[in-house]
This record gives structure tokens, C-alpha cells and sequence, in this order.
């Protein structure tokens, strides 16, 4: 194992503080920085030494034998054990998860978001499938933190051996229901998982909870397990790494992974990278960014992704379609590059807004397509060749409705990646956007 760099930013809000120097031995488990505002606890995640302590991170040298134990966090109320833990959004939000389950629900809901939406990514259904107990004994204790009276799985329909094993799993569980999600993206938004479960339009500047809800992914319910039932600290993290790796392009879940493990080493202990490649992204296809081997995971990395190479566009000019729940304008740019193409146009969908100036964007319904013709004639003026798109199932569906009539050549931002997997590209919608629900929802 090499050295771990633990960053100091791994959440909503600000960097935490260090706690240790250099040379200090730590444990797994052990506290080496507190948040300095909103944020988290972060912990060690192997026994080992302090090598540094920058700006941004601290650098572990770990042993070369690693103990399973830890350094149990104290016994308190399970929110404050929530807290303890450092717990935040590991589905990539990253949002401390003490504080979003510090709102009385008043009898409202858990909503378990199961959607595992980005393409190729697979640990949180591995999850459901092999350890189901541990994921709603989670549910269970963010329902009575809450005070939720009901919680509700939503899945993907297609999941079908995690649904079987869920609905095994909530047998006499009256208060705990499923509801299937088509395979389209993005149902794992949060607001989608809402409208989806519930029926209720949200705003962008509206949290859940003025539908009456909290929106947790999978692993953050077994890592609040694990904080009340173990007094096990946040220190390791579920992901998948998958693409041109030797062996073959099958996903690898990791469950567990230390964080601060760095991308090359997970890489290399799924075969290693095969021959010539696009690019590494860290997270998933839609929202993830190109990295770096020597990067490190943190407690929202879900994937890890090696592309194949990427196609020459040899200097033409490309417009850039930018989604709220795809790569953001910087990232369609970087793509653009590896293309070799030259953008001479940008344009968002109409739905993606920005809640302040600066602000990450947000779809105002995510999924249900507003219409691109516009954009696609402002391309077409600005003399694009060829468009990259980063939208959604719905709206990738409706730009194949008019831009290939006026002559523009079209790649989504997720090509390469899905190509790379095996995974049908996003261009027309195959599929419906709506399912047939179980009997009672079980
Ligand atoms: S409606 Fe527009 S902003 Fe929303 S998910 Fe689809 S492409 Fe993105």
C-alpha cells in the first residue's frame, strides 16, 4: 500500500483543520482533522505516520501490517453518533449527514436514493444485493431520527435481483415500501427522487425537506449503521472501477477501500490499465472529472473509470450543450480538447439554472426535456460542425429530433466512456419513462 492523502475537503463546506503534525503515529479511526465550519470529521483510515500536513491534505504513511480494529467513536444519541462519525453524502453530494437529519420530518419520509444512475458504476445495487440487512437497519435509524413515520427504496426497475433481495429484506417491514425507477438518467437527482416517490415538484432552491422528506444514497445509510451499531468512524468508501483495464471491461467493486487510497493503486488492483487510453475519470460518466493516477479517493468517490481513446475531430469547430446534471461547461471544454475540436459556441439547457450567479447549476425538472431546437440553431449559426452534448436521457432524445437534420454531427460528453463499457450511447430514448409498480409497493 503507498501512502494515503487524506483530504481536507471531502464535503459541503469548508476545508477541515488538521489535529495531528508530522510525525505523529495514528490508528485507523483515530480523528486527524475537525470541520472549521460546515463539514465533517475526518478520520485516519490505516495505522501508520503522519509523512505531511499541507494546505489541502495530510500524507499517511501507512504500516505494512493493518489491524481490522479501529478507534470506535464515543457512544452518544444516534445523531450525535452520526455526527461523530463524519458521515456525509457518499453518493457524491458530500453533504454532512448530521445535519441533513437534523430536520423533524414530522411523520414524513425516508427516501432511500438506490438509483446508482451513473452508467457502469454498480457498488450500491452490489450493496442491496449482498448486504441488504445493513442498508435498512440504516433506514430504520435515520427514520426515528427524523421522527419519519415511512420510508421508500427507489431502485431501478432493471435491478432485478436487488429488488427480489429488498423485497425479501422488508418482509413485516409495513413502514418501508419500494417504488421502481425507469433506467433513464438522472432519477438519482435528489428532486427526482422526490417527484418519483412522492409526486411533488420541487424547486431548485427547495431541499426535500418541504416535501416532507430526506433523500439518503445506499452506502450513507450502512455507513450510519455503522457509526450507531459499530461506533465505526466514516474512514473507507464503496466504489466501482471499470473500463480498458486488462481482463476485460467487467466492473470491479470494491467495498471498503481506505480513503486517501490513491486511483492508480485501486487501478492497478483491478488488472491495470490496458495499453493506450482516453483518460482516467474519477466518479461517474455524466458528473465525474478527468484525474490523475496519483489522486486520492475520498468519501464521495463512486467510480473510477479508464477510457478508451478519444476520436480526432482534427480542429473543427463544436458547440457545447451543457446539462445541470452533466459535466459543467469546464469539463465540456476539457473534453472538447481531448477531441481535438475548437468550441465556438456554448449553450445550456433551458432548465439549468443557477440558483445565484456562480452557482452550480440546477435543473428545474430534471429528465423532462424543455426542447433543444433553439440551441441546436444557434450552433448551426455559429458554424459548428459538430456538438458535444452533456444532457440528459430526455433531452439527448430531443437533440437527435432536429440536429442531425441541419447538418450537425453530434457526440455526448459520455461517449468514449460508453463505448468503453459496452453501454449503449446516449442519443435516442429506448426506453419508457414510465414503470409498473409492485403490488403495494412491495
Ligand atoms: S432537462 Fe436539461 S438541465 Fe435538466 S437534466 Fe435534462 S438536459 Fe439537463
Amino acid at each position: 500500500m503507498g501512502n494515503l492523502q487524506i483530504l481536507l475537503r471531502q464535503h459541503v463546506g469548508a476545508p477541515c483543520r488538521p489535529v495531528v503534525k508530522i510525525g505523529d503515529r495514528v490508528e485507523k479511526g483515530v480523528l486527524i482533522a475537525e470541520p472549521a465550519g460546515l463539514g465533517a470529521n475526518i478520520f485516519s483510515s490505516v495505522y501508520g505516520v503522519v509523512e505531511d500536513v499541507r494546505d489541502d491534505r495530510i500524507i499517511i504513511r501507512p504500516d505494512e501490517v493493518q489491524k481490522d480494529e479501529y478507534v470506535p467513536i464515543p457512544e452518544g444519541d444516534k445523531l450525535e453518533m452520526v455526527k461523530a462519525a463524519g458521515v456525509v453524502g457518499m453518493g457524491g453530494a458530500g453533504f454532512p449527514t448530521a445535519v441533513k437529519l437534523g430536520t423533524d420530518l414530522d411523520g414524513g419520509y425516508i427516501l432511500v436514493n438506490a438509483a446508482e444512475c451513473e452508467p457502469g458504476l454498480c457498488h450500491n445495487i452490489r450493496q442491496i444485493e449482498e448486504d441488504c440487512e445493513k442498508v435498512v437497519r440504516g433506514t430504520k435509524h435515520c427514520m426515528e431520527i427524523c421522527n419519519a413515520a415511512k420510508a421508500i427504496f427507489a431502485i431501478k426497475k432493471k435491478n432485478e435481483k436487488a429488488v427480489a433481495r429488498l423485497r425479501e429484506a422488508l418482509k413485516g417491514e409495513e413502514a418501508i415500501t419500494i417504488h421502481l425507477l425507469p433506467d433513464i438518467y438522472p432519477m438519482g437527482e435528489e428532486r427526482a427522487v422526490v417527484r418519483e416517490c412522492l409526486g411533488v415538484e420541487l424547486d431548485t432552491t427547495q431541499l426535500p425537506s418541504a416535501a416532507g422528506a430526506v433523500v439518503c444514497n445506499v452506502e450513507t445509510l450502512a455507513r450510519v449503521a455503522e457509526a450507531i451499531e459499530e461506533r465505526k468512524p466514516c474512514f473507507s468508501k464503496n466504489l466501482t472501477v471499470i473500463g480498458k483495464i486488462n481482463g476485460g471491461n467487467a466492473p470491479h467493486v470494491f467495498m471498503d477501500v481506505p480513503v486517501g487510497t490513491s486511483v492508480g493503486e485501486l487501478i492497478e488492483r483491478s488488472g491495470g490499465i490496458d495499453g493506450n487510453y482516453g483518460e482516467i475519470i474519477m466518479g461517474g460518466a455524466f458528473t465525474g472529472k478527468a484525474a490523475a493516477e496519483e489522486e486520492p479517493i475520498t468519501k464521495t468517490t463512486g467510480g473510477i473509470i479508464v477510457t478508451i481513446d478519444f476520436p480526432d475531430l482534427h480542429g473543427a469547430k463544436v458547440g457545447l450543450l451543457v446539462c445541470a446534471c452533466g459535466g459543467s461547461e469546464e469539463r465540456m471544454r476539457d473534453i472538447c480538447g481531448k477531441m481535438n475540436g475548437v468550441p465556438v459556441s456554448v449553450a445550456r439547457c433551458k432548465q439549468a439554472v443557477e440558483n445565484k450567479p456562480g452557482a452550480p447549476l440546477k435543473c428545474e425538472r430534471p429528465g423532462n426535456c424543455p426542447g433543444q431546437a433553439k440551441n441546436n440553431i444557434q450552433f448551426k449559426k455559429d458554424g459548428c460542425e459538430y456538438i458535444i452534448i452533456g444532457n440528459c436521457s430526455d433531452c439527448s432524445n430531443t437533440v437527435m429530433g432536429s440536429a442531425p437534420k441541419m447538418g450537425l454531427k453530434i457526440f455526448h460528453q459520455t461517449d468514449h466512456a460508453m463505448r468503453t463499457i459496452g453501454h449503449p450511447l446516449y442519443r435516442h430514448l429506448r426506453v419508457s419513462k414510465q414503470v409498473e409498480q409492485l403490488p403495494d409497493g412491495k
